[in-house]
């Protein structure tokens, strides 16, 4: 069986909030059977031991989708993803999947939502052949140059230097500023 673990606050347990986000997780993942930790709590007589039974099933999942508040986790949903697993993990942000994502400290004490604050991470792009260069905080695509398209572009430019360019260049449109 295909197992998907829903890592969210407790915060959010029986609210609005977790049916969507299951309906969404569902919508997506049709194919997966979903672990909610929710229903976990009652099988564990101890508080401590309900973190221990998390952490074992997030090991035998194929996916993770910690749900962010606010665009912070707490510290139950950072562990939960810093589990040693081959699970593919996914933040879920609003309504979206965030494939690329890092968790910055801010409250390691925190249990609820503010241990650690969520930053996606965007893609950098050579804009010219579309290689991958690289991963930045942020959101969606960066574009960049890459090391060959660079020199290229600065070989094709000096054999296409016209004059105007260099009238432009020596007369300066950033030096004659007073
Ligand atoms: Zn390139």
């Amino acid at each position: 069986m295909k197992l998907l673990y829903y890592a969210h606050s407790r915060l959010s347990y029986g609210t609005r909030k977790e049916k969507q986000e299951l309906r969404l997780i569902k919508k997506r993942f049709p194919e997966y059977h979903i672990v909610n930790p929710n229903g976990i709590t009652f099988m564990s007589l101890y508080e401590d031991g309900i973190m221990d039974e998390c952490k074992s099933i997030v090991r035998q999942v194929q996916i993770i989708v910690a749900s962010e508040y606010n665009k912070h986790i707490g510290r139950g949903v950072f562990e939960e993803l810093s589990e040693k697993t081959k699970a593919k993990k996914y933040l879920l942000r609003n309504k979206e999947f965030i494939e690329n994502f890092s968790v910055r400290t801010v409250d390691g004490n925190d249990w609820k939502i503010k241990y650690g604050k969520c930053e996606g991470m965007m893609k950098i792009v050579c804009a010219w052949c579309g290689k991958k260069l690289g991963e930045k905080e942020g959101e969606g695509i960066f574009h960049g140059i890459c090391k060959k398209c660079k020199e290229r572009v600065l070989r094709e430019m000096d054999e296409t230097e016209d004059l105007e360019a260099i009238i432009k260049f020596e007369h300066g449109d950033w030096g004659n500023r007073n």
